[in-house]
């Protein structure tokens, strides 16, 4: 395999042409059609065979026609100016630059000066294919639209040898597997170097005195830089040159050690980036699931190192630390071996001040039902983030329930994880066609703001007839792009030109089309569709109203359970009565992904309640005026207003998930039937669906300015970042010593806490018929032991109470030390006033306060009446 050495040699560009090297360097020509448009207009046959790819064609134009483009002066003068809207893209002011200002002059702190987000895998462009499914999108489109909003974002990520892998099918639709090799001197990065030339060089020691090696490579996403750190590299034995050879390649150890340099090693390449291009500090660490959480441990190890205590710097730590979380399938987590971690963290390999059992405590399932032998991933994310967020509201509902085991003695609404709910990066994910027709006669230009006037649709700018034929050719589009990827699938199943003629008839562009694509694991339920098979070929081929399916999607490599779906639908797909109406396209990436969105009418996603966390496809779809269908999941579960499209039933409360599937595919069948062909072929005397566009109107103005990812990154800066920030200021002012308090005082709080308890509780102020408005006077007797009053919150928790005595959405409302007795013993006096009425009920707790507490719950103690 290593036999052969591979290289790319770079093109020498003549001087007219040079900046040609910087536009296709940097990633922003993926999401800036203008730029692209430079590139492929050269040779649009050629841009083609290079995959699109300014790189490639770069390379592939070869010294004779480089040197004639540069005598075409019309060129140079293109160049020129794309060259001169990059820089100013670059180097101009964005919102994050004018919102800081009107932070500042209200009297606010300033917002980072530089922000680090760590991913395990980024999704950008085709072209740099180090992604897999919607986690690395995500992070992609949230690098890009910092980059629109002038973000001070930095990325940290992993190279992979080979990407994720291609999908093809065999013969009888089982998903086979290739992982086509990269070479990283032909993709748009460029190696990080020390000021003498060499490559900047991370070392990680592994256990039994080995050493892990990595180098850097930056991509640039605009105004964003993405770092990311490549271990195959010369320095290192053949074992550690394949810790990045495949994403989310091998199990335990060699995921462990990928972790490990995401995490340890991406901290030590921010610093290196720091040295060597004077690049601020970052001063938030935000970490796109549990994947890069090692980022907190080495962390830690760099200011022990400065002298501070463990838990002086777990503080520090934990300010500046932002954790999202991406699952509420526990499959979805990483759980390592604790005795494997121990063996990276302990012996040999631990840092002075830094003990192992410390470290293995940041990811213990410490509570009832959890693995004592196991080291979970985004417990630790939750351990060092002292901001931690879901993705969709509902999301961060179901976070709270399901990590309520870290805050024992709160309630689940209380436990600090709140939510953003994702969105997406429109100039990468919407038509051209449709771009420039809300530029141009809408006004809509969504790509410097966090949000903007959508409303527009709903005027007359854009007539019917037009926006019908606009659907209709991006119908169209999607079409041909489907039947040519229908044929290289067929030929790569061994099929024979002469028995692939039906393919030129497959889809057509006047049917309904509807779409569902995204990776494959059971809680998506790809099969939905097929539980009651002659149903489903009764809507594909009613001669009235026919629905037609296109459909794609990966399978993990280890999941034959996803690949069994695969070709169960596949074999559908086969059938000859059907095989024109639907179809299943291998290879589902972001170059299909672009081509599918904008030409299915309806984005079909029917996932098992409530175990998509958000989702971000649909809203793609929705951006380019398709509809959603959709069971109330993730961020369709906030977002569906009744007329921006269909919500599928929920059999949530069914326990046979038999039946649950039985009764949600009836519920979809009629959907489809009744509402969705209903309405789409109700066609006017114009030949136009009127209430169809009504709705595709709608969704435009009430889905366009939520599911920008610039409200979404917006969000972060706004609710998370600048909080963060400042947090870590706070600790990191005059030599740590905010944060050593802090550290001392939660030490002494927590020693203490088992003294506190309530003592008595009694109230006045009511009648004997309470009525909205009355005022409830609480005192309460409590014994705080060593701790003073000021180092403690007295609450009344009030609420409506339910039949079980238990209060549900309840409120707190704090009371104040009113007097002091003798031997740590105090009263507290307060009033609560009602404003409700039906059953109420109230009852007194003792929780920690600090400044530098970010919840009432954070130290999980509390004590109750
Ligand atoms: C958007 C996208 C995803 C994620 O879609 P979900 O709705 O979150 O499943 C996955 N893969 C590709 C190629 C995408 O473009």
């Amino acid at each position: 395999m290593r036999a052969i050495r591979r290289f790319t040699v770079r093109t020498l560009l003549p001087a007219a042409l040079a900046p040609l090297d910087e536009l296709a360097h940097n990633l922003r020509w993926s999401w800036h059609t203008p730029t692209a448009d430079l590139f492929s207009g050269v040779d649009p046959a050629l841009w083609d065979e290079v995959h699109r790819d300014p790189v490639a064609m770069l390379g592939a134009l070869g010294p004779e026609r480089l040197a004639a483009l540069a005598g075409d002066g019309a060129f140079v003068d293109r160049v020129r100016a794309a060259s001169a809207d990059l820089r100013e893209y670059r180097e101009g002011e964005r919102w994050y630059q004018w919102r800081s200002r009107e932070i500042e002059a209200a009297g606010g702190e300033a917002l980072p000066a530089s922000i680090a987000y760590f991913s395990p895998e980024f999704g950008i462009t085709a072209v740099l294919p180090q992604y897999s499914g919607g986690l690395g999108i995500l992070a992609g489109d949230h690098l890009k639209s910092a980059s629109d909003l002038g973000v001070p974002i930095v990325g940290v990520g992993l190279l992979y040898g080979a990407g994720y892998f291609k999908q093809s099918l065999t013969r009888d639709g089982w998903q086979a597997e290739t992982y086509p090799v990269l070479d990283p001197d032909g993709l748009p990065l460029t190696v990080l170097r020390e000021d003498d030339g060499t490559p900047a060089r991370i070392t990680i020691d592994l256990p039994a005195g080995r050493v892990l090696h990595a180098h850097v490579r930056v991509a640039t996403v605009g105004r964003v830089p993405l770092l990311l750190l490549d271990a195959d590299v010369p320095e290192n034995d053949d074992a550690a040159r394949k810790v990045t050879d495949r994403l989310y390649g091998g199990g335990g150890e060699h995921r462990l050690q990928q972790e490990l340099l995401l995490g340890v090693g991406g901290v030590r390449a921010l610093r290196t980036w720091s040295r060597l291009t004077g690049a601020p500090a970052p001063e938030v660490y935000h970490t796109n699931e549990g994947h890069a959480g090692f980022l907190g441990v080495e962390r830690i190890t760099e200011l022990v190192g400065e002298g501070l205590a463990f838990d002086e710097a777990l503080e520090v730590v934990r300010a500046a630390t932002v954790f999202t979380t991406h699952t509420p399938v526990p499959a979805g987590i990483d759980r390592f071996g604790r005795d494997l971690v121990a063996q990276y963290f302990g012996g040999d390999n631990e840092a002075a001040g830094v003990p192992v059992d410390r470290v293995l405590a940041l990811g213990a399932e410490s509570y009832d039902g959890g693995d004592p032998g196991v080291f979970n991933m985004a417990l630790m994310g939750l351990r060092l983030g002292g901001r931690s967020n879901g993705v969709s509201l509902l999301h961060g509902e179901v976070s709270r329930g399901m990590f309520n085991g870290l805050w024992p003695g709160f309630d689940p609404a209380e436990v600090p994880i709140t939510s953003v709910t994702n969105g997406v990066h429109s100039p990468t994910w919407v038509a051209p066609e449709i771009l420039d027709l809300q530029r141009e006669r809408l006004g809509i230009d969504p790509v410097g703001t966090p949000t903007a006037g959508f409303d527009a649709w709903l005027g007359d700018g854009v007539g019917d007839e037009e926006l019908w034929a606009l659907r209709r050719t991006l119908r169209t589009r999607l079409v041909e792009e489907a039947r040519a990827r229908l044929r290289r699938s067929w030929r790569d199943r061994g099929a024979s030109p002469a028995e692939l003629g039906w393919v030129d008839e497959a889809l057509s562009p006047d049917v309904l089309t509807i779409g569902f694509a995204r990776r494959v694991p059971t809680y998506k339920r790809l099969t939905l569709m097929l539980r009651d098979p002659e149903r489903l070929r009764a809507l594909l081929t009613d001669p009235q109203r026919p629905v037609q399916l296109v459909v794609a999607g990966k399978s993990h490599p280890a999941d034959d359970q996803g690949k069994r779906l695969i070709q169960q639908l596949v074999r559908f797909t086969d059938e000859h009565d059907v095989r024109h109406r639907i179809v299943f396209l291998p290879n589902y990436d972001i170059a299909m992904a672009q081509d599918l969105y904008p030409g299915c009418d309806v984005w079909l996603n029917n996932p098992l309640r409530p175990l998509e966390a958000s989702g971000t496809s649909g809203m793609k779809s929705a951006l380019n005026g398709g509809l959603n269908l959709s069971i109330l999941d993730g961020w369709w579960d906030e977002w569906f207003d009744g007329d921006n499209g269909w919500a599928i039933p929920t059999a949530d409360g069914v326990d046979d998930p038999d039946r649950r599937d039985d009764l949600e595919a009836a519920a979809l069948y009629d959907l489809v039937e009744q509402q969705v062909a209903a309405r789409f072929y109700d066609r006017d005397e114009r030949g136009v669906p009127p209430r169809w566009l009504a709705m595709v109107r709608h969704t435009f103005a009430s889905l366009g300015p939520k599911v920008q990812a610039t409200r979404m990154v917006a969000e972060y800066v706004e609710r998370l970042y600048a909080p963060a920030a400042t947090a870590g200021r706070a600790l990191d002012a005059a030599g740590h010593e905010p944060a050593r308090e802090l550290a001392a005082w939660k030490a002494r709080v927590r020693a203490s806490w088992s003294g506190v308890r309530v003592d008595h509780v009694e109230s006045a102020g009511i009648g004997e018929v309470p009525q909205v408005g009355d005022t409830l006077t609480v005192r309460a007797d409590v014994t705080l032991g060593d701790l003073d009053p000021s180092d403690v919150e007295v609450q009344v928790v009030h609420g409506a109470v339910g039949e079980n005595d238990v209060i549900s959405s309840y409120a707190t409302a704090p009371i104040a030390l009113a007097e002091s007795y003798e031997a740590g013993r105090h009263a507290f006096v307060g009033t609560v006033t009602l404003d409700a009425s039906g059953p109420f009920g109230y009852t007194v707790r003792v929780v920690p306060t600090h400044a530098g507490l970010v919840s009432p719950a954070e130290m999980g103690l509390t004590a109750n009446a």
